[in-house]
């Protein structure tokens, strides 16, 4: 069953276009279920109706005519009910509808299952049969499977047969997202190479077969070239009949096997990468199909020669690439070092089709202002490449090739978002005061952008979180203590009086170092921060000098710990730290050195609970609100498809962090905030109205809250969070926040511009 499956889906997916995708199911699930007539229904939102896609057994002629309404016959029902039905007679149920163009007459079995992908009916699936019977248990979880496997990739199909069709129209095309960092963005898009595989290539015919054919063969060449310093690489390592191997694979790439086949391809017109993919993919289904176990492995050298050429041809491609000045980075999964790749003031926008808006690399693109959305459609990135893209990160859209009127539009509201940006800038250094007196010390997150940071201490009272990890994962090893010393000093040096609050080693989860491998399966639940340092204490004593020392004659520094779960994490670091001091001061007799004032951060749910204990350990604490929510909803922060969850509005997490307030206050232990949620204006005045004095965001954030809450009086904001602390969803919680924005002519703000 399992084969079976898999084969349905693998064939599929190597279609060229959605029919042929479509026709190829019908037809392998007909046979597999051994029935008369299988077909599939795509659901037409803008009509309220299915249309007949592809039938085996129904009338061929209704294919692409075919319409049923939403609410109508067998196939609505199952739309309605988003679950299977299973009848002997369809005929008898009160629900069907005779549909003399379909010819479907003489079926009386009918087992249909919907196709749901993120909660929405793509379709309906329909198997029919003449003998009036009920379907097996087994045949009807086959269908089920089937559908559930195939209902991404049959949403992908659709998206890419959109985007096709929009192409040879000239027409633009939009993808949705989740949007991070707000903003407009217009430029052109640059896909970062994704890794390789043969599914990411679309199927393309290009009219210049001389060029695709030289391509094809310098292709070759590089890979016969990558094969021989290899073979010669580990001549002296490997046993002479290993070597072997690369004699095959060289015979492989002969004219006469490989090459005779890309060329057939090519002659039908196919570019070189399409040809390729069409040869190898076929060639590996045809190894696959073999009984004998070692001719069945070699499907996998196969894959791996295909790749190497594959390779070879996507980079001569890119070689030449420049980023445009424009540049709209497109990425897999994006990560801090692609966006440090793009030169100084190409980068105007980003999108990421896996990851989400509280990952790290999203932290950093709003510190660095740049709209960015997260969570589009898995389709084939390298067709986007130079295309002209509108990003619109306040609604979380995509626009490809867009059209004239809609770039003007587009430009118009840029203008209009510069306008506002500047009525927040002109305010940035003014003091952070309510309208009825109410000080709040607004801080500075930094650490993550090390070019681009702003270093303006007139607009803040410091850095609430200085995330040090950045910095090492932009280094090839450890760095020293002398390096870290020198590195802490500019830091504090640049802030100077204000404070710097210095976070030691925060590494796992989602924050990689290239040389420290920490490989898990499930690391934002494994080994992270505190955990990583207190079993390194050499690398945990080395930071902690190096931060004492730096701060010798200055006195701005505060340490803060990451990720503590339990007191012996407190005790243990303490520990540390003060055989840090006490080793220091004994190395330095005639230095003045000073014990800086120690902090935890509160993100792990059980950190709520210890305050009365750690706040007689502690100076001081921060809630992490990102890493609180991820752990209070169960939301991995950094996945696409949870993403819509990750919510700190939630009620639950509101209550968390009203209560980390109450206790702060009651066991006098200073506290501020320090996740993305204190740089929301919204978020912000919640947790203003909680009791939070010390709030700490990216420096776009602080000129944005600021003026927001120099128009605010705390008795409003009071008022406001009773209110949403009664709420028992985040929606109605935004709902509320909303409207007060908007009652107190704070609404343009929230300008989402409207295009469908
Ligand atoms: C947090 O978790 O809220 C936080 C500030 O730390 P980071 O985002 O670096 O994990
Ligand atoms: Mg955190």
């Amino acid at each position: 069953m399992l084969a079976t499956l898999r084969a349905i889906a693998e064939s599929v997916s190597q279609q060229a276009c959605l029919d042929s995708a479509l026709a190829c199911f019908v037809n392998m699930v007909k046979n597999a279920m051994q029935t008369e007539c299988c077909s599939i229904y795509f659901a037409d939102y803008s009509q309220d109706n299915f249309v007949l896609m592809a039938t085996e057994g129904l009338n061929p002629v209704a294919v692409g005519k075919f319409r049923i309404g939403f609410t109508e016959g067998l196939v609505g029902l199952v739309a309605q009910r988003e679950e299977p039905i299973n009848i002997a007679y369809a005929k008898s149920h009160p629900r069907f509808k005779a549909s003399p163009e379909v010819n479907e007459e003489s079926y009386n079995a009918f087992l249909s299952v919907p196709v749901v992908h993120q909660k929405k009916v793509l379709g309906v699936i329909v198997v029919q049969q003449k003998v009036a019977r009920v379907f097996s248990q087994d045949e009807e979880s086959f269908l089920i499977t089937l559908s559930a496997q195939l209902a991404s990739q049959l949403a992908h199909a659709e998206i890419k047969e959109v985007l096709r069709q929009d192409e040879s129209s000239h027409q633009t095309s939009v993808l949705k997202g989740v949007s991070s960092a707000p903003g407009i963005a217009i430029g052109r898009a640059f896909v970062v190479i994704p890794k390789l595989d043969f599914k990411s290539i679309e199927l393309k015919k290009d009219s210049n077969q001389a060029l695709q054919q030289r391509l094809f063969s310098q292709a070759v060449s590089a890979t016969r070239h990558e094969f021989n310093t290899l073979s010669m690489t580990l001549s002296d390592s490997i046993p002479k009949e290993a070597l072997a191997v690369f004699d095959v694979y060289q015979q492989l790439l002969d004219a006469k096997s490989l090459g005779q086949n890309v060329e057939a391809q090519l002659q039908q017109g196919w570019c070189a990468k399409s040809a390729l993919k069409i040869v190898i993919e076929k060639l590996i289904a045809q190894f696959n199909a073999m009984q004998d176990p070692y001719i069945k492995e070699r499907a996998v050298d196969v894959k791996d020669i295909g790749l190497r050429v594959l390779h070879h041809l996507v980079n001569t491609e890119h070689a030449v690439k420049r980023y445009p000045k424009d540049s709209v980075l497109i990425a897999n999964t994006l990560t801090p070092a692609m966006l440090a790749e793009v030169p100084k003031g190409h980068l105007v926008g980003v999108v990421s089709v896996n990851g989400s808006a509280n990952s790290h690399a999203s932290i950093l693109t709003r510190a660095m202002g740049i709209p960015a959305i997260w969570g589009i459609e898995d389709v084939p990135l390298l067709q986007f490449d130079g295309k002209k893209m509108i990003l619109d990160a306040y609604s979380g859209r995509l626009y490809i090739s867009p059209s004239q009127i809609l770039q003007d539009e587009y430009r118009q509201l840029k203008y209009q978002e510069t306008l506002l940006n500047d009525k927040f800038v002109a305010e940035q250094d003014c003091e952070s005061v309510t309208l009825d007196g109410q000080q709040i010390s607004l801080l500075l997150n930094a650490g993550l952008d090390l070019n681009t940071e702003s270093t303006n201490t007139a607009m803040c009272d410091g850095v609430g979180l200085y995330r040090t990890e950045a910095w090492f994962m932009q280094k090839g090893q450890f760095p020293s203590q002398i390096e870290q010393e020198k590195w802490y000093r500019q830091v504090l040096e640049s802030y100077y009086p204000e404070p710097v609050v210095m976070r030691t080693l925060d590494i796992g989860g989602d924050k990689v170092l290239d040389y420290f491998d920490i490989t898990e399966e499930n690391p934002f639940l494994g080994w992270r921060g505190i955990r990583v340092t207190l079993d390194h204490p050499e690398l945990f004593l080395d930071q902690l000098k190096a931060m004492i020392k730096a701060n010798i004659g200055l006195g701005n520094l505060k340490i803060m710990l990451p990720m503590i779960s339990g007191t012996e994490e407190v005790d243990e670091s303490l520990a540390l730290l003060a055989q840090a001091y006490f080793e220091l001061e004994e190395q330095y007799p005639d230095k003045v050195i000073e014990r800086p004032p120690v902090g935890v951060m509160l993100e792990v749910p059980s950190s709520v609970f210890m305050l009365p204990e750690w706040s007689k350990k502690v100076d001081f604490c921060s809630v992490g609100s990102n890493d609180l929510t991820q752990y209070l909803l169960a939301v991995d922060r950094s996945n696409a498809r949870v993403a819509d969850l990750f919510n700190p509005y939630h009620p639950g997490v509101l209550r968390v962090l009203q209560k980390v307030a109450e206790e702060c206050h009651q066991h006098d232990l200073p506290l501020s905030l320090c996740g993305e949620l204190g740089g929301d204006p919204e978020g912000a005045i919640l947790l203003i109205a909680m009791g939070y004095r010390q709030l700490s965001m990216n420096h776009f954030s602080i000129s944005k809250v600021k003026w927001v809450l120099r128009r605010l009086k705390m008795s409003d904001m009071e008022v406001l969070l009773a209110e949403c602390l009664a709420q028992s969803t985040a929606k109605q919680v935004l709902r509320l926040t909303r409207s007060f924005m908007i009652e107190h002519k704070l609404g343009k703000l929230f300008y989402t511009p409207n295009h469908g």
